[in-house]
């Protein structure tokens, strides 16, 4: 059962240590439906403007993404975005921001897209996720991602969301803007105090925590030698995560831990490169050889 998602797509510029990248494609919804797409038909609902690259269309079909509900609006403009990382990467600062498309209407969902059962909200005005999840009050699982500026400028759209959704899918900071909880473990409580049966907060490249009702769980980042971009590695956890889930149906303590390991390795090639160049590089049998190598890596042999 295809997996929908909206959020953002945006036209990026990138600095890092490794180099810049000026107007690249990207935005939290082309990265997660990119992701996903390793795992089974993905559904994309957003809308860009006049000024986007014809290209969007080209790579969304290079990841087999189903772009009906793309839509390029008259008279507006593409959001766009320019971030800026430092020595230690997980350092990243926000240079400049202009939703332009994304403080507009959100984009009309397809009636061919009814029979989603997935749905991914990311990151994107919390107003438009929430219309998005609205179309699918028969759905299996939702589960949304946001940001600070989400946090900080739209909390009270925020906080009815989060009432309405599974999961949240965030980074450790947001977490702390969120609940005011330093302490993952009390954010994640916090979250799902908010209304989220679970939480994952995202630390980079120290890993994950699952906050669940069954518990507590962590994962660890696949060691990456060769980071570039971390732009977009939470949307490529998001959509691996999700792949996995829409693929096996299941929605469990155990099944979620699995699928962010999934995520997890899916984020790490996603960083190899800018934008969604390594992504499209890579085909499944990639991805499956590293999860094989990350599962090695999570196994203690504690002898007799
Ligand atoms: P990540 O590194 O996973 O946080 O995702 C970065 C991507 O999210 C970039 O490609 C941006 O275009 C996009 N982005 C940045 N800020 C926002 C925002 N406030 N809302 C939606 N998307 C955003």
């Amino acid at each position: 059962m295809p997996l929908i998602v909206t959020g953002s797509i945006g036209i990026d510029t990138v600095e890092a240590p490794s180099g810049i990248a000026v107007d690249v494609l990207g935005g939290s919804a082309v990265y997660f439906a990119a992701a996903a797409s390793f795992f089974g038909p993905v559904r994309l609902v957003a809308a860009v403007g006049e000024d986007a690259p014809a290209r969007l269309e080209q790579l969304m079909a290079h990841f087999g993404v189903d772009t009906a509900g793309l839509e390029r609006r008259a008279g507006s403009r593409t959001f766009r975005w320019s971030g800026k990382y430092f020595d230690d990467m997980n350092q990243r600062e926000t240079v400049a921001v202009d939703l332009n498309v994304l403080a507009e209407a959100p984009a009309p969902v397809p009636d061919a897209y009814q029979n989603s059962r997935h749905i991914f909200l990311a990151n994107t005005d919390p107003g438009s996720q929430m219309q998005l999840l609205e179309h699918f009050p028969d759905r299996a699982i939702a589960v949304a991602d946001t940001m600070d500026i989400w946090i900080k400028e739209h909390r009270a759209s925020l906080d009815a969301l989060l009432a309405r959704v599974d999961g949240l899918v965030l980074n450790d900071s947001e977490a702390e803007a969120l609940t005011g909880q330093r302490n993952m473990v009390h954010a994640g409580k916090a979250i799902r105090g908010l209304g989220p049966q679970f939480a994952v907060i995202k630390r980079g490249e120290h890993g994950a925590l699952l906050s669940h009702e069954d518990g507590v769980a962590v994962l660890p980042a696949f060691p990456t030698a060769d980071v570039v971009d971390p732009t977009g590695a939470g949307d490529a956890f998001a959509g691996g995560m999700m792949g996995h889930l829409a693929a096996v149906k299941r929605y469990d303590f155990d099944t979620l831990r699995v699928a962010m390991a999934w995520g997890t390795v899916v984020a790490s090639f996603n960083i190899e490169s800018f934008s969604l160049e390594c992504l499209q590089r890579l085909d499944r049998s990639d991805i499956d050889r590293r999860l094989n190598q990350y599962r090695g890596m999570l196994q203690l042999d504690m002898g007799t």
